[in-house]
Order: C-alpha cells, then structure tokens, then sequence
C-alpha cells in the first residue's frame, strides 16, 4: 500500500478528466443493475411486509414502498442521463442507498413504539448491513465510502436509540458489527479502485511515453463532445521531421529517446485540461479545450521551436538536433474527431511539404 496508490484512492482530486469519465461510467452502469435489481425484488419485499407487519401499519409502510418505487426508477432514469456526468453519477449512487435507509427510517418510526415490534423488525433490520456491504460494490473512493457508510451508522444508532437498545449489549454490538463492514467495504473500495486505475492506464496509455493512446483519445473527444458540445476546441497533429533517419543513423533506442523527449515537450506546452496522444509511430495528437485559432497557432509554434532548439546527446556523446511539422485545425460543432483529424491531417501535410519544421493552419 503506497502512500500515492492511498492518495489516488482516497478523493477523486488527482484523477484525470478522462479516468473521472471512465469511473462515472462504472458508477453509473452499476447504479443502474442494482437499482434494476431492488426494482425486480420490490413486489417480493412488499408480500412480506404484508405478512410480517401488524396490521394498522401495513398501509404506511406500502406507501412508503409506493415512494420508493417512484424514488428507484427516478434513480435509473438519473442513471441513464449522467452519461458523462460523474457528479450525476455520484448522486444516483446516493439516492439508491438513501431509498432503502429512508425506508427503513420510516418502518422504525412507525414501529418503533409498538410493544412487539422487536419480532416485526426482524425482517428490516439487515438493511443497514446490507447497505454498508453494498457501498464495496460500487467504486467509490475512500472518502465517499466512510462518509456514506457513517451516514448509514448513524442511522441505524437511531433505530436502536428508538427502540432502547442501543445502550445494551446487543446494540452495541450491532453497531461494531457495522464499523468492521464498512471497514472492509472500504478495504475493497481502495484495491477495486487502484486496480481500476492500474487497468485503466495501461489500456489507455502509450507504455513508452505515458500519452494517452489513440483510442482513449477519440474516447475523451466523444465523451468531451458530449458533455459541452458548444465548447471550442482546436486539434494539432504533429509529426516527427525525418525520423526514420535518426533512428537509421543512432539507433532505435535513442529513436525512442527522442520520442520520450518530444512528449516532455508537449506535456510542459499544455494544460491539464488539454489532451496530449501519441497517436502512433512518431505522430502526436493535442486537443486544446477553450483556445481559437490564433491561439492554437502560437502554442503549436511554442512546440515547434522548442522542438527545434532541443540537443540531446547520443549514446556516442553526438549532439542530435530534430524537428517537428504540425497541422492546426479548429473542431467545429457537431463535428466527429476524425472529420477534423481529416483537415489537421492535409495541413501536416502541407508543412512537410513546404520543407517541414514548420506550423499549417490554413
Ligand atoms: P517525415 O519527415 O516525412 O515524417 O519522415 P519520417 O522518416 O519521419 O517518416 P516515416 O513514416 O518514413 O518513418 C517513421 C519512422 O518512425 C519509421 C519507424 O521505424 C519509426 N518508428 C515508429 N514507431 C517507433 C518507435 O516506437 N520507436 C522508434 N525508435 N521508432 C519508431
Ligand atoms: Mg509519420
Ligand atoms: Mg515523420
């Protein structure tokens, strides 16, 4: 257990936009099957309501069972629209462990003053385990999980302070048994988490200069075009100039140094809310959020003359000088990546044309 591995799991703070998108989808998919889920097992809980409660609160607790099926499907419905939404996500995830816990909030309160309501309450009174173990279902980060998980403790020191036996031997074991179930539903969180994480950036990354790859980058433009379809956004493709002959001449090792270089470059010219790809071969892709045109320009020309002012030594201790080309073309809405790849494309190859070295944008 390292300390950043704990760091990473602990908030969503350090995560990336597109890990963000990745762990919203998950959240959202599994909302989804466990709200499917209580709604397929609600007419089964309400027979046994029926034959479990004393009569006079019978009608109550099926209304309450009414709201909660109006409150689940409301859930998946939230569910389905967070596509892309992880705060949307998030909160269907609270709404569907807050339905059964108001629930059963509600079932204590009316049953709670009733002399044989301990035998009633039988039934119910797995909810709270049952919550507590459900939140190691979901990838939560740490935090969310003690937060939710405490919340549900809580509650459930209500129900015995409600019905007097929280002070005794029984309720306080109950709510110990409780602590040590969040526990290990937080144990789970953080190794479902991290193995996500691990998962997730070795499918999505480029192993030699930790880009992103080409295919998670056509997955965050669809997944940014959908979340702010109006937003603009500019594409550079940048190529390295004759790199063919530097690995000829230097080797492929030092081939693959220059490309580590060359992502180094890239990295320090953006910002975190950019994307950076290695697209493939020598062939980057950066995606600008919020930039023009014009702005596009000047940062592709700050890569291009670092690029150009960079030495590194070979492993013959002879400097190397490269260069890159680069095509500029802005996103248009309503536009899919590979239709503005397509235009950033013809002016990469405008600039190899013109001698190489240079930035295209027109
Ligand atoms: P141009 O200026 O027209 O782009 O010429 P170029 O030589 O850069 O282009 P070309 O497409 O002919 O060659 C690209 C080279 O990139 C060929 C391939 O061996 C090399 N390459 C692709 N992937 C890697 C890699 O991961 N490491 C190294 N060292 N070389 C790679
Ligand atoms: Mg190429
Ligand atoms: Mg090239």
């Amino acid at each position: 257990m390292s300390i950043s591995s704990l760091q990473d799991t602990l908030s969503g703070r350090r995560h990336s936009r597109d890990f963000a998108f990745a762990r919203g989808d998950f959240l959202r998919n599994r909302v989804m099957i466990v709200a499917a889920v209580f709604l397929a097992l609600l007419p089964f809980w309400s027979l046994i309501d029926w034959f479990a409660l004393p009569q006079e609160s019978i009608r109550h607790v099926l209304t309450a069972r009414v709201v909660m099926l109006v409150v689940l499907l409301l859930t998946v419905l939230l569910a389905h629209r967070s596509k892309a939404r992880l705060q949307l996500a998030r909160f269907s995830a609270g709404l569907l462990l807050a339905t059964p816990a108001v629930f059963y909030a509600v079932v204590m309160s009316l049953l709670a003053a009733d002399s044989g309501a301990a035998v009633s309450l039988a039934g119910y009174s797995f909810i709270p385990y049952m919550l507590v173990a459900m939140l190691a279902i979901f990838p939560f980060t740490l935090i969310e999980s003690t937060v939710l998980g405490t919340g549900i403790i809580l509650l459930e020191a209500w129900a015995l302070y409600a019905t007097g036996v929280l002070f005794t031997l029984n309720g306080l074991q109950a709510i110990w048994l409780l602590a040590a179930l969040l526990a290990i539903a937080v144990t789970a969180n953080y190794f479902q988490l991290g193995l996500m994480m691990r998962l997730y950036r070795e499918a999505t990354h480029d192993p030699l200069t930790g880009l992103l790859n080409r295919g998670a980058l056509i997955h965050s433009m669809e997944q940014f075009a959908l979340q702010s379809p109006d937003a603009s956004r500019c594409l550079l493709i940048m190529d390295l100039d004759h790199f063919k002959r530097i690995n000829d001449t230097h080797g492929h090792a030092f081939g693959d140094d220059i490309l580590r270089h060359f992502s180094s470059i890239l990295r320090r010219s953006l910002r975190p809310v950019d994307l950076a790809c290695r697209y493939g071969g020598e062939e980057f892709v950066a995606v600008l959020a919020g930039v023009d045109k014009e702005g596009a320009m000047a940062i592709a020309e700050e890569i291009r003359a670092q690029t150009e002012a960079s030495v590194l030594n070979d492993y013959d201790g002879q400097p190397v000088h490269y260069t890159v080309s680069i095509g500029v073309a802005s996103c248009y809405p309503n536009e899919t990546f590979q239709q503005a790849a397509r235009r950033a494309d013809q002016r990469l190859y405008e600039a190899k044309k013109a001698s190489r070295n240079r930035v295209v944008g027109v």
